[in-house]
C-alpha cells in the first residue's frame, strides 16, 4: 500500500530569511493575504521553480503541488506546449496598445465552447471580469441592487466583499475595513441553496435588482455545488423580475468541463444565465480573465454603448497566448487525469480518515473537490464554517512536512492538474495516511 515518508525538518530557513525580507517591503510580506499562512500558522514556503506536479522551494525541497496557483495550472506548470506559445508571443513583442490577433483567437476559443457566451471583453483579472460584469448589468437594467450569496468570493470588489469566502473566510472577517457602506448598501447577501429567500427578497425588491451573481458552483467556501434546482430557481426569479444571472465561472471554467459548470450542470431551465465570468484556467497562468454572454448585453459596452470599460493591458499579446494554448491543451484526455487523479486523492482521504476516526465530508464539483473537516452535508456558509480549523491547520502542516502543498486554508478546493502523474499521487497518498495518522 503506502510506505512511510521521511518528513522535512520543521523550520524552513531560506523562506523565513526571504519572508523577513518581504516584511520590510510588503504588507504581510505577501501580495494575496491567503498566501500568509495566517489560518496554518507557519511560514509560507517562496516557491524558486516548478514543473509538471511539482515546485521546488527556496530551501531545494519538492512539493505535489495541490494548489495548481489557485487553479489556472490545470496542465501542470511549465507546460510545453504554453510554454513554446509564450515564447513565440514574448519574442514578438509584449505589448501594443492596439487589437492583436492573439486576443481575437482566445476571444473564438472561449465563445466556442461556452455556448451561450456570444461575446467576450477581455480583462486582467477575475476581480475585473465581476466589477465589469456588476457595472454593465446596472448599466442595462438601470437598477443598482446586486444580489450575491454568503460564502461566494468574486474577487475584491467592493460592493462583493460582503460575506464573502476565500481568503476573507479564513481571516473571519465580516466585511473588509475601507468598502463604504453605499457600495455594500446596494448589496444583499442571502444564504446559498435557499430558494424561498430568494424569493421572499424578489417579492418585495425585485423591481430594485440588478443582477443576481453566483458561483457557478461555488468553490471559495469549499465546494458547495448548487442542489438540483437551484439554479433553474435563480434563473426563474430573475426572469420574471427582468434582473440579469450573473454566472461567475472564474474557478470553474474549463475545469469542470470543456465548458466549465455550465457544461456539467447544463442548460437551467428558461435559458442561460445572461453573463459569465472568466478567468485562472484561461490564462494558464499569466494575468487575463474576461466577462462575456448575450451579444444584446455586451453591446452596452463602450465604444458600442454607453458602459465604460477598459484597460492598458488587457487582451495582452502573450498572456492571450498561454491562455489559448491552455484551453487548446485541454481536451477530453485532460479532463478524464483530472477526474482520475481527483478520484485517487479523494478516495485515499475517505480510507485514512475513515482509518483514523478523523471525521471529514468530500464534497465535488465536476473533478473539483474539497475535503471538509466536519461530518454531514455542506450546503451553506454557514454549515462550512461549523469545522474542526485546528485539525485542518495541524493536517496541512503534516502534509508540508511530507512534501505535498495543500491550500493553507481549509476553506479552499484542492486543485490538482493534468500533469499529476503516477509518482505524485503515489507522494500524496503516502503523505495522507501518515499526516491522518499524525492528526488523529
Ligand atoms: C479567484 C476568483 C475570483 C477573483 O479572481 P482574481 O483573478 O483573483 O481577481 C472571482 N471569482 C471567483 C469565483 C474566483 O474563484
Amino acid at each position: 500500500m503506502t510506505s512511510p515518508v521521511t518528513p522535512y525538518p520543521l523550520d524552513a530557513p531560506a523562506s523565513e530569511q526571504l519572508l523577513g525580507r518581504a516584511r520590510q517591503v510588503i504588507p504581510g510580506g505577501v501580495n494575496s493575504p491567503v498566501r500568509a499562512f495566517r489560518s496554518v500558522g507557519g511560514t509560507p514556503r517562496f516557491m524558486e521553480r516548478a514543473h509538471g506536479p511539482w515546485l521546488w522551494d527556496a530551501d531545494g525541497r519538492r512539493y505535489v503541488d495541490l494548489v495548481c496557483s489557485w487553479g489556472p495550472m490545470i496542465l501542470g506548470h511549465a507546460h510545453p506546449d504554453v510554454l513554446a506559445a509564450v515564447t513565440q508571443a514574448a519574442g514578438e513583442g509584449f505589448s501594443f496598445g492596439t487589437p492583436t490577433a492573439r486576443e481575437v483567437a482566445l476571444a473564438e476559443e472561449i465563445v466556442s465552447r461556452v455556448e451561450p457566451v456570444e461575446q467576450v471583453r477581455l480583462v486582467n483579472s477575475g476581480t475585473e471580469a465581476t466589477m465589469s460584469a456588476l457595472r454593465l448589468a446596472r448599466g442595462f437594467t438601470g437598477r443598482s441592487v446586486v444580489v450575491k450569496f454568503a460564502g461566494c468570493y468574486h474577487g475584491h470588489v467592493d460592493a462583493l466583499l460582503a460575506q464573502a469566502g476565500s481568503g476573507v473566510a479564513t481571516f473571519a472577517l465580516p466585511d473588509s475595513a475601507g468598502v463604504p457602506q453605499s457600495a455594500a448598501g446596494e448589496t444583499v447577501v442571502l444564504p446559498y441553496n435557499d430558494v424561498p429567500a430568494l424569493e421572499q427578497l424578489f417579492a418585495e425588491r425585485g423591481d430594485q435588482i440588478a443582477a443576481v451573481i453566483t458561483e457557478a458552483a461555488p468553490g471559495n467556501m469549499g465546494v458547495v455545488p448548487p442542489e438540483p434546482g437551484f439554479t433553474d430557481a435563480l434563473r426563474r426569479v430573475t426572469l420574471e423580475h427582468d434582473a440579469l444571472l450573473i454566472s461567475d465561472e472564474v474557478m470553474t471554467g474549463f475545469r469542470c468541463s470543456r465548458a466549465g459548470w455550465f457544461g456539467l450542470e447544463g442548460m437551467p431551465q428558461g435559458g442561460a444565465p445572461d453573463l459569465f465570468t472568466f478567468g485562472k484556467v484561461m490564462g494558464g497562468g499569466f494575468p487575463t480573465a474576461a466577462f462575456g454572454g448575450r451579444a444584446e448585453v455586451m453591446a452596452m459596452l463602450a465604444p458600442e454603448g454607453p458602459v465604460y470599460q477598459a484597460g492598458t493591458l488587457s487582451g495582452n499579446p502573450v498572456a492571450s497566448a498561454a491562455g489559448l494554448a491552455t484551453l487548446q491543451a485541454c481536451t477530453d484526455q485532460t479532463y478524464r487525469r483530472l477526474d482520475q487523479v481527483s478520484q485517487a486523492l479523494a478516495g485515499a482521504v475517505t480510507e485514512s480518515f475513515t482509518r483514523h476516526g478523523i471525521p471529514h465530508r468530500i464534497q465535488w464539483a465536476g473533478s473539483m473537490f474539497s475535503v471538509f473537516f466536519r461530518e454531514g452535508a455542506v450546503r451553506s456558509y454557514t454549515d462550512a464554517q461549523a469545522q474542526d480549523q485546528e485539525r485542518f491547520a495541524r493536517f496541512f502542516h503534516a502534509m508540508l512536512r511530507r512534501g505535498v502543498h495543500l491550500p493553507p486554508s481549509c476553506y479552499e478546493a484542492w486543485f490538482v492538474s493534468a500533469a499529476h502523474g503516477d509518482e505524485a499521487v503515489e507522494v500524496a497518498i503516502a503523505a495522507i495516511e501518515d499526516s491522518a495518522a499524525e492528526v488523529a
